[in-house]
C-alpha cells in the first residue's frame, strides 16, 4: 500500500483532539512529534519506523511511533480512525449553510499571548478548513496574565506576519489584528497610530466585569464610538461552564474556567449604538462562553447590527469551533449577508478602513 503523510496524520490528530476539546496534554504528545518528525530526512524516518527507534527521539512516544509505523505501511492510523467515528453530531441545514458562508474567522490567539500554537500553525489549521483568511487578534498590553503585546512586540509581529504570509498558499492571508482592552474609561488599550494600522480591531472587556450597570454601559458605548473599533468581542463576559478549557503556551495560567454571570449594561443602548457605528457583534463560540447569549443575539439583529461568528480559537482545532456558533446564529435567525466574515478579505478590510 502507498505511504500516507505520518507527519499530516500526526498534526490531524492533534487537530481533532483540540477540537473535541481533550486535555492539552494528550494533544501536545501530537503535536510535539510531529514538529520533531518533521525536521527529520524522510529516509531516516522510513528507517527508523522500520527499526523501531523512533521512540529514542525527543517527543515521540510509544503511541506516536505506532500511528507513525501505520501510516507508513498505507493504512489510516487507529487512532485517527477511531476519532473520526467518534466525531460530534452534524449540524443542521441552516447553521451548515451559515458555517458554509463563512470565509474566514476574526478573531484567533498565537503562542504570542495566551493561545498555545505559533502563528503558522494556526494558518496552516485555517487553511485546511478551507478559510481564505486568519485574522490574528492577539491581546493587548494591559492583559498582562495574557501576555498581551506591547506596542513593540505588536510591531514586530506585524514584520512576522508579513513573512508568514509570503510563504502561506496563494489565495490565503493572515489578516493583521488585536483583541484589545476595552479600558475602565473606555479607551482603547494600544497606541492609536497601531490601532489604525491594523486590518481588523476586536475589542473586549477584561477586567471590571461586575461594574455596575451604568458604568459599564458608558465605558462600552465609548469603545463603540471609537473608529477604530470594528467588532465587539464576546459582550456579556460569561462563562457558561467550568470545564477546563485547552489555552496553553508560555503564558499558561493554569486555565480553569469558571462560571461567571453576564456583565450587566444596557443592551439596547449597546446595540442600537453598535448599529450607528457600524460595530459588529460578536457570536462567540468558545463552548465555555456562548456569548453572546441568544436573547441578544435576537436584539441585537433586531437592533440591525452586523454580527462576527468568531472562534476566538487559543490552537487550531479551535478554528473549527464556529460551528457552534453558526449553530447559535442560525436558532436566533441570523442571515449571512448581515455576518461581515462571510465576505471576502478585501470587503472586510474595505469596511475595517471606511469605518476609521
Ligand atoms: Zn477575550
Ligand atoms: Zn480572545
Amino acid at each position: 500500500m502507498k505511504a500516507r503523510d505520518p507527519i499530516a496524520d500526526l498534526r490531524r490528530i492533534a487537530f481533532l483532539l483540540e477540537r473535541a476539546n481533550e486535555a492539552t496534554y494528550r494533544v501536545r504528545a501530537f503535536r510535539s512529534a510531529a514538529k520533531a518528525l518533521s525536521a527529520l530526512p524522510a529516509a531516516e524516518l522510513t528507517e527508523r519506523a522500520s527499526a523501531g527507534t523512533l521512540t529514542e527521539l525527543a517527543g515521540v512516544g510509544d503511541v506516536t511511533a505506532r500511528c507513525v509505523a501505520e501510516s507508513l505501511a498505507g493504512e489510516e492510523p487507529v487512532y485517527l480512525r477511531r476519532l473520526v467515528a467518534t466525531e460530534g453530531s452534524d449540524l443542521d441545514a441552516e447553521a451548515t449553510a451559515l458555517r458554509t458562508a463563512l470565509r474566514g474567522d476574526c478573531h484567533t490567539h498565537s503562542d504570542w499571548s495566551d493561545g498555545g500554537s505559533p502563528i503558522e500553525e494556526m494558518a496552516l489549521a485555517a487553511v485546511e478548513l478551507g478559510h481564505e483568511y486568519l485574522v490574528l487578534t492577539d491581546h493587548s498590553p494591559r492583559l498582562t496574565v495574557a501576555r498581551g503585546l506591547t506596542a513593540a512586540r505588536l510591531r514586530r509581529q506585524l514584520d512576522h506576519v508579513e513573512q508568514v504570509n509570503a510563504a502561506l498558499p496563494e489565495g490565503f492571508r493572515i489578516l493583521t489584528g488585536i483583541e484589545v482592552d476595552i479600558l475602565a474609561d473606555g479607551s482603547l488599550d494600544q497606541d492609536e497610530e497601531l490601532l489604525a494600522r491594523l486590518d481588523v480591531v476586536v475589542g473586549s472587556v477584561h477586567s471590571g466585569l461586575n461594574d455596575e450597570r451604568a458604568k459599564m454601559t458608558r465605558r462600552m458605548l465609548a469603545a463603540i464610538a471609537n473608529p477604530h473599533l470594528d467588532i465587539l468581542g464576546h459582550c456579556t463576559g460569561r462563562m457558561v461552564s467550568s470545564r477546563p478549557i485547552g489555552i496553553t503556551g508560555p503564558g499558561d495560567r493554569g486555565h480553569r474556567a469558571r462560571t461567571r454571570k453576564e456583565s450587566d449594561f444596557d443592551a439596547d443602548a449597546v446595540f442600537a449604538a453598535c448599529a450607528e457605528h457600524d460595530v459588529a457583534v460578536e457570536i462567540n463560540s468558545r463552548p465555555e462562553r456562548q456569548d453572546p447569549p441568544k436573547r441578544l443575539i435576537r436584539r441585537a439583529l433586531e437592533a440591525g447590527c452586523r454580527f462576527a461568528i468568531n472562534t476566538d480559537a487559543h490552537a487550531p482545532g479551535q478554528l473549527d469551533w464556529q460551528r457552534f456558533g453558526c449553530e447559535r446564529a442560525a436558532l436566533c435567525g441570523v442571515p449571512a449577508d448581515r455576518v461581515v466574515n462571510t465576505w471576502s478579505a478585501e470587503d472586510l478590510v474595505d469596511w475595517t478602513r471606511k469605518r476609521s
